[in-house]
């Protein structure tokens, strides 16, 4: 409670002030320290943070470290391979330096202040590398994963993709790729990554940049439809994902931090590049999978560094979870000390089982709620500082105004469930859709003016707690009750046999709505009729009887984004046997679909 009260009277300018001059300026900024828009009826929705100063935030997550804070023989990353045995790790200094001579490459291939550069990269150091050569040289990055990486066993190679893709932005101007790994090769358009760095200078100027100056694109993960570019801005991203670092996970010099996430994704481009590295931390870096070469794998690499706080999504935990406490038990991991999770709500079933199998009830865990959108946490405990319940995330983080809306857009006061807004805006808030103001205005801010809307669903309760019920668009009307996703799939997951579930509607003559769910199942249970009538019981049970789902459906895998969020609308459209899918762009694995419309329920 405390927490919450305090981000409702605390003074941006002071607290953001202060932050501030931890970081190297070339110039201060001369106007107010956040300007701002946010009500269509009033004009053009705008957000400026620190306008006037010019800033590098390469020069700040690097040379800061190196030169003025003497972190330059401290590691940056341990990065660990596909293979176990596979490492390699990197310092402060060696980042620098290669970051340094891939500006220069960039710079020789005519790449300058402003331009977008399309990083196409598995999870290794030369991709954080790429990243901040660009913001080096002032050029935009914007990260589509991946172009060949290791799925357990087996080289998924992306360069296809890439190429076609490349087909059609050649007549456009892309005239160069540079390829880390072995891929086949197009003289036209491929360079090789190695060859290039062997050649280039290790120092580089960089370029000041303005506060609002473009730092990079990225597209959303397409969970609720066609993916949008976010774009965020140089000065407020840097104050706010290094603040929400050092708070949210309590930074100490000591730490070695480790992040699951795809760098593809924002939690990777915001803890995994920007927040840890201007901080001066140690991470790990992760290209293989929870899985391979077992299901003990995570644990080991927690073991091995002696990893102190531990980030992952709930998706890595319900996975992990159906196989039992023994594969954790195996490694010892005394050296944690807090827990995040993020992406999707977690169900309480696994929180518990992270909170006690994984961090045996001593750390504390951190249910970060944001977005792409966000640029960083927005509802976050603040570890040992927030009393935890299990599947909220509680409170707002400092400077962050949330409020529920009922469906006329008036503001909720106390325990109540609605639509999850924001009232004003934080320094690290995207600034618009790249190439499409419009649709940014459209997506965020039409539906109820005066807010942004975060498209999520809310729940409030007696103690201020914020609990995310899922996504609006993802809400199930039965005979007019509105029913959350989440709280239908926790209901389902509480049944020891399930390790996931995911509910959507399907259309019913009487009750508009009625509830169709997937379940995967916990490692070696089987399918069968009595199990179905269990799981129906459990759920009229727990929500009552307006919520009891008309079917379900057992599904060994669910179809989900590259950053591991079910597509419910894909389930819809499975529900209701509609052939036509949408757009599947950020579809991790596609052979799911066909074998979820061959057991479909009739
Ligand atoms: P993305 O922009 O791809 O990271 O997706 C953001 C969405 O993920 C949010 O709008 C939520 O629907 C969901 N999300 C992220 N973190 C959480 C969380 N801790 N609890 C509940 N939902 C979350």
């Amino acid at each position: 409670m405390r927490v919450a009260q305090l981000s409702h009277c605390f003074l941006i300018p002071e607290f953001w002030g202060d932050i501030a001059k931890d970081f190297y300026w070339k110039s201060k900024h001369t106007g107010q320290f956040l300007d701002y828009n946010f009500d269509v009826k009033k004009g053009e929705i705008y957000i400026k943070c620190m306008e006037g100063a010019t800033t590098n935030i390469c020069y700040n997550v690097l040379d800061r470290n190196v030169h003025e804070r003497k972190l330059g023989d401290k590691v940056a990353f341990y990065w660990e391979g596909n293979e176990p045995g596979d490492v390699m790790k990197v310092t402060y200094r060696e980042l620098l330096q290669q970051v340094c001579q891939f500006a220069n490459v960039l710079k020789s291939q005519g790449v300058k202040k402003g331009d977008r550069v399309s990083i196409y990269m598995p999870m290794v150091v030369e991709l954080v590398v790429a990243m901040l050569a660009c913001v080096r040289i002032g050029a935009v990055h914007s990260i589509v994963v991946s172009n060949g990486f290791y799925r357990g066993d087996k080289l998924i190679n992306l360069k296809v993709i890439a190429d076609d893709a490349l087909q059609k932005f050649i007549l456009c101007g892309v005239f160069t790729c540079v390829w880390f790994r072995q891929v086949p090769w197009n003289p036209e358009v491929d360079q090789c990554w190695r060859s290039l760095l062997s050649g280039a200078s290790d120092e580089c100027e960089p370029e000041w940049c303005d506060s609002e100056d473009p730092l990079f694109i990225l597209y959303t993960s397409g969970s609720t439809g066609k993916p949008k570019g976010v774009l965020h801005t140089v000065s407020g991203y840097m104050l706010y994902v290094a603040t929400t670092f050092k708070l949210v996970f309590d930074y100490q010099p000591d730490d070695v931090y480790w992040c699951t996430a795809d760098i593809g994704w924002i939690t990777g481009h915001s803890y995994i590049t920007y927040g840890p590295l201007a901080n001066g931390a140690t991470s790990v870096l992760f290209e293989g999978l929870p899985t391979y070469p077992d299901v003990s794998r995570m644990w080991e690499i927690v073991d091995k560094y002696q990893v102190t706080k531990f980030y992952t999504a709930p998706t890595a935990i319900r996975l992990l979870m159906k196989y039992g406490s023994e594969p954790v038990q195996k490694y010892n991991r005394e050296s944690l000390k807090v827990l995040g999770t993020v992406g999707e709500p977690i169900n309480p079933e696994a929180w518990q089982w992270y909170y006690s199998v994984v961090g045996e009830k001593r750390c504390p865990v951190v249910d970060t709620f944001w977005q792409t959108e966000t640029g960083g946490h927005v509802l976050t405990p603040l570890p040992a500082a927030t009393p935890m319940k299990p599947g909220s995330a509680t409170f707002p983080f400092f400077g962050v105004v949330p409020a529920i809306l009922n469906e006329s857009g008036e503001e909720l006061e106390g325990p109540c469930e609605g639509y999850l807004v924001f009232k004003q805006p934080w320094p690290g808030v995207m600034r618009t859709v790249y190439g499409n103001h419009q649709r940014f205005e459209t997506t965020y801010f039409k539906k109820f003016p005066g807010y942004y809307v975060s498209g999520d669903g809310c729940r409030r309760d007696k103690d201020g707690y914020y609990w995310i019920t899922g996504r609006m668009d993802d809400m199930l009307n039965v005979s007019g009750h509105l029913l959350s996703t989440a709280e239908v799939e926790s209901a389902l997951g509480e049944h020891a046999a399930v390790a996931e579930a995911a509910v959507v509607s399907r259309l019913h003559p009487v009750k508009g709505e009625s509830l169709y769910c997937f379940v995967t199942l916990t490692d070696g249970v089987g399918f069968n009729r009595t199990l179905e009538a269990e799981l129906k019981k459990q759920v009229r049970e727990k929500i009552g009887a307006i919520a009891t789902p008309d079917f379900i459906q057992n599904a060994p895998s669910l179809p989900k984004t590259r950053s591991g969020k079910i597509m419910r609308r894909v389930l819809r459209k499975i529900a209701r046997n509609e052939q036509d899918l949408g757009d599947l762009s950020t579809l991790a694995d596609s052979s799911v679909i066909e074998q979820l419309f061959l057991n479909r329920c009739c």
